[in-house]
This record gives structure tokens, C-alpha cells and sequence, in this order.
């Protein structure tokens, strides 16, 4: 099987919400797969369920093949929110989730001090976390994902909380664990890093999937051009244009949609009358926009 997981039919419900609705898919190996959606959406209830925090009601997840793995060895996992014990020093802390996941006891210093070093913390053994920066909280979680080089590394919002420096070193890292053979999964509300970092996607929204697949195939899907145009005039000119929908309009910088049956040619002509064009460049829809246009309206976007 070439797939790392495998979801199938996965169904859960809280109460009165219906938090994931037969989600399928699946997750290739060795590279970053990104789980998108906004807040609610059942990112992290897909995740718990991922490690086996929670069970599903309905449906299987099935983890390189075998329905009965020991998930806990084969997983790293970064939740979302902060689950430190804060009074704990960092060494104590690093030394007993080492020893929980499997770590031989002959191995551990090393590991923490090889992790520290990669993780770019420095002097900090000895604090407590709650006298941690959040920042270096959130790289003590990734490290603790990390510890037991796990096949599977299933991070919630990952780059919470940290600096740009941090965010850098952060995908450095990512990308690391990919060529030591590892799967990653993020769920990120950040659509740049996903575009930048993740080879296939799913989008999840109100815990169904409303697109999967490469982040080419679904730009491709999505099937809807931009035209970005640099121009002087009055933008309002432009509204009656058929099939064209104005997406951004800042520094006499506009982003235009085209609907499917809107000629590149004929839009170009019509704008070319209305307004003075310095210049028009096509572009891909970014996966801001793909996400903006499928959960930003109140339709369903099945
Ligand atoms: P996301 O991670 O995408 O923000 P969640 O998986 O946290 O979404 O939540 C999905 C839905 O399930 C939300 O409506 C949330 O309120 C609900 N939910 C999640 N966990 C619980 C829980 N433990 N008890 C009750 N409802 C929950």
C-alpha cells in the first residue's frame, strides 16, 4: 500500500455536533500533507482520532496497512494547545517522554541533547517550562514529537506561537524528518506555509472534505483564473464586466476572478477601454483564495 493512513468513513459526534461526517482519505508516505479548514471544521478531532486519543463512531483509520498498529510508537504528536506539565524542568520533562515512547534508557541524554541543539534552544535545561517563552515551549512539543523518531508526525497548528526565525527553522526541520522517511501531517491556518510546504492537501469544512488531493490538482480544480492588473482609473468601471469578480483592489493593484466562461482575451480588451493598463500578469488561484471562496461563503461548497 502506498498510502501512509488511510481514513475511511470516519464519523464523529460530540453530543449534538456532528464534529467529522464520513470523512475518507488518504495521506501519502514520506511527505508533508496539510489538513486545512477554519476553526471548527474537526482538524483536531480528526488528529485525536489520528493517535488514538478518540475513537470513531463510525468508519477505521488504518496506519500503513495494519488496522491493529501500536500507534503510539509509530506517532509523534504536537497538539494544539499546550499540554506541558509547566513545573517540570525541560531535561526532566524531555527525559521522561523520551522514556514513555521507547527511548533505550542508554540513548536518551544523547537525544535530548542532539534535539536541543536542532531545535535551537540553548541553556534552558534547567528552567521550569512555565519559565519558557511560548515560543520555546512550542519547540520543546515539536522535540517531544520528535524524540522517538516516529514514522508519523501529527502536528496541531505547529507554528503557533513562534518568531519567523522559529517558523524558518520549524519547516527546516519538517522537511528533514521527510527524507529520514517520515510522514508529516500539519493542520495549519496558515495558507502560505501550506502552499509552501505541503505536496497534497485536504480541506475540511464543517467535518466533511470539500477538496483533497495535490495542491496542483486542486488549484487546477478550482479552475478559476486571475488576472492581477496594475492600472489608473476608476475600478468601479470594471464591475459590469461579465464573469470577472474583483477579489482584492489595493495601489491601483487589482486581483480579479474569472469565472469559467470569461475569455482571458475579451476580459483584457474590456479592461483596456475602461481603465488605463500598465500592466496584466495570470496567475494560479492561491490556496488563500481557494479557501476564502469555499469557507468564506455561507453556501455549501460541496
Ligand atoms: P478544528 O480543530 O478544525 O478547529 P475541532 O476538531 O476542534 O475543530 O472541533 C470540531 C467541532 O467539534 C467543533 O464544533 C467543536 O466545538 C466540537 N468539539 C471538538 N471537541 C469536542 C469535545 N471534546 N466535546 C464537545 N465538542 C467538541
Amino acid at each position: 500500500m502506498d498510502a501512509a493512513i488511510q481514513i475511511d468513513g470516519v464519523t464523529k459526534r460530540f453530543r449534538n455536533t456532528l464534529a467529522l461526517d464520513r470523512v475518507s482519505f488518504t495521506v501519502p508516505r514520506q511527505e508533508i500533507f496539510g489538513l486545512l479548514g477554519p476553526n471548527g471544521a474537526g482538524k483536531t478531532t480528526l488528529m485525536r482520532i489520528l493517535i488514538g486519543i478518540f475513537a470513531p463512531d463510525e468508519g477505521c483509520v488504518n496506519v500503513y496497512g495494519d488496522r491493529s498498529i501500536r500507534l503510539k510508537e509509530r506517532i509523534g504528536y504536537l497538539p494544539e494547545d499546550r499540554g506541558l506539565y509547566q513545573k517540570m524542568k525541560v531535561y526532566d520533562l524531555l527525559h521522561y517522554c523520551a522514556a514513555i515512547k521507547g527511548v533505550p534508557r542508554i540513548e536518551i541524554d544523547s537525544r535530548i541533547e542532539e534535539g536541543i541543539k536542532r531545535i535551537e534552544l540553548t541553556g534552558e535545561l534547567n528552567q521550569k517550562i512555565q519559565e519558557l517563552s511560548k515560543g520555546n515551549q512550542q519547540r520543546i512539543q515539536l522535540l517531544i514529537a520528535l524524540l522517538h523518531k516516529p514514522d508519523i508526525l501529527v502536528l496541531d497548528e505547529p507554528f503557533t506561537s513562534l518568531d519567523p526565525i522559529g517558523v524558518d527553522r520549524m519547516k527546516q526541520i519538517l522537511n528533514e524528518e521527510v527524507e529520514r522517511g517520515a510522514t508529516v501531517i500539519i493542520s495549519t491556518h496558515r495558507m502560505e506555509d501550506a502552499e509552501q510546504l505541503c505536496k497534497s492537501l485536504t480541506l475540511i469544512h464543517r467535518g466533511r472534505v470539500i477538496r483533497h488531493g495535490t495542491l496542483n490538482s486542486i488549484q487546477q480544480e478550482e479552475g478559476q483564473d486571475r488576472l492581477i492588473v496594475e492600472y489608473q482609473g476608476d475600478s468601479k468601471s470594471i464591475q459590469s464586466i461579465p464573469g470577472v469578480a474583483i477579489e482584492d483592489n489595493q495601489d491601483h493593484r487589482l486581483r480579479l476572478r474569472l469565472n469559467g466562461d470569461a475569455s482571458i482575451p475579451d476580459v483584457i480588451r474590456e479592461l483596456s477601454t475602461r481603465l488605463d493598463v500598465y500592466n496584466i500578469v495570470k496567475a494560479a488561484p492561491t490556496l488563500h483564495d481557494i479557501f476564502v471562496r469555499l469557507v468564506g461563503n455561507q453556501e455549501d461548497p460541496s
